[in-house]
């Protein structure tokens, strides 16, 4: 994904950061529903196969068949339909949510306080912390709360007395699940969000230069003393067209070697980030503007000269120089995504330098 290209009036890096944890949300769910899939299966399953053992005695006989199908069939058009959604999280939550109401109406068929399926509701606690972020657990917590109040105590207070133990056990675990869910999945997405390297490349990723961007932004830039700071954004060539003729794992292979002759092209303390498929930023810190050219420049030629995998591979680039007294990375990124576009346009495999900022 190209770095946006500013637009008046707007924060392009506040954007873009915006756009790449967006994006970033939107693999996630995509991702984990897609690895969840089997085991909903199997769960269900499960689910099945005890209603099957308990229905010659169970209220409600085989009533339960219509919300197992249901809670299946919703699931299968959420998965159906998020694919393409740009919030497949919407489609997960509705999903999610039909859960304790067919729960409700199988609880409520087969004996409500008393019905043995009550500690069922344990079941969509497990995954609320997962799926959702704190605020979306909380909102669930209650709602599925209610459901199970609304199937139990509302309908038959005085049964529901005579029950208390079970209800109150049964509650008590589904607050402990959606804890303890929740606050393993936290745990995981911070892990995500501090690892910082890409795998394919072993270059800094995304959340690395989201770190990056914020501790330089607003600094001193050292212009007074000759020195400022340079941002590039890289973008090789036709990139596509390497995939499309010689297969993906060749493309890999020449992203990897094009990251690898552009690293060490590079100064100590420079600092390189993908920041896309195909897309690398550079940072250079305390580098003027003869030097970034310059630098951009070996860069190009490196990479056109280096053939990974006897390939002939280049790359455009877009310079962005601070000549401003403190940093702002804003206008850095901005700059260096037009000069980016203005050199692919001028026939790529080029370096412009952006129009200082007026
Ligand atoms: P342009 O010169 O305009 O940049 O053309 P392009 O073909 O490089 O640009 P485009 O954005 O159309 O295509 C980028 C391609 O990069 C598409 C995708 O197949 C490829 N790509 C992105 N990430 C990866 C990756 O991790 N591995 C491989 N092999 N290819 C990737
Ligand atoms: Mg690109
Ligand atoms: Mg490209």
């Amino acid at each position: 994904m190209r770095l946006t290209a500013p637009s008046a009036g707007t924060a392009v890096l506040g954007e873009t950061l915006a756009d790449l944890r967006a994006e970033g949300r939107r693999e996630r769910v995509l991702d984990m529903e897609r690895r969840l899939r089997p085991y909903r299966l199997a769960c269900y399953g499960v689910l099945a196969a005890a209603l099957l053992a308990m229905t010659p005695t169970i209220n409600g006989g085989w009533v339960w068949i219509v919300p197992l199908s249901l809670g299946l069939g919703g699931f299968a058009v959420a998965d159906h339909f998020m694919v393409s959604s740009s919030r497949p999280a919407a489609w997960v939550a509705a999903a999610w949510g039909i859960l304790p109401l067919l729960l409700g109406g199988a609880v409520l068929a087969s004996g409500g306080p008393a019905s043995p399926l009550v500690i069922w509701f344990t079941v969509p606690a497990v995954t609320l912390g997962a799926r959702f972020d704190p605020r979306g657990t909380v909102i669930g917590s209650v709602y599925l709360t209610a459901i199970f109040l609304a199937s139990t105590v509302l309908p038959h207070p005085s049964q529901a007395a005579d029950e208390r133990q079970l209800l109150i056990a049964t509650a008590a675990l589904i607050i402990s699940t959606v804890i303890l869910s929740g606050a393993l999945a936290n745990s995981e997405r911070l892990h995500r969000r501090r690892s910082t390297l890409d795998p394919l490349t072993g270059l800094f990723n995304r959340n690395a230069l989201e770190q990056r961007l914020a501790e330089l932004h607003g600094q001193r830039s050292g212009v007074t003393e000759g020195l400022s700071h340079a941002l590039l954004i890289c973008d090789l060539d036709h990139f596509k067209a390497v995939n499309d003729r010689l297969g993906h794992s060749a493309g890999d292979a020449v992203l990897q070697d094009v990251a690898y002759v552009m690293r060490s092209t590079l100064r100590a303390g420079d600092s390189i980030f993908r920041v896309g498929g195909e897309e690398i930023l550079i940072l250079l810190p305390g580098a003027p503007r003869r030097d970034a050219v310059e630098i951009a420049e070996r860069l190009r030629e490196e990479v056109r000269e280096r053939r990974p995998i006897g390939v002939t591979v280049t790359v455009s680039i877009g310079v962005a120089i601070c000549e401003s007294a403190t940093v702002d990375t804003d206008d850095l990124i901005a700059r260096a995504d037009l000069a980016l576009y203005a050199a692919k346009d001028a026939g790529r495999d080029a370096v412009v330098v952006a129009e200082a900022k007026v």
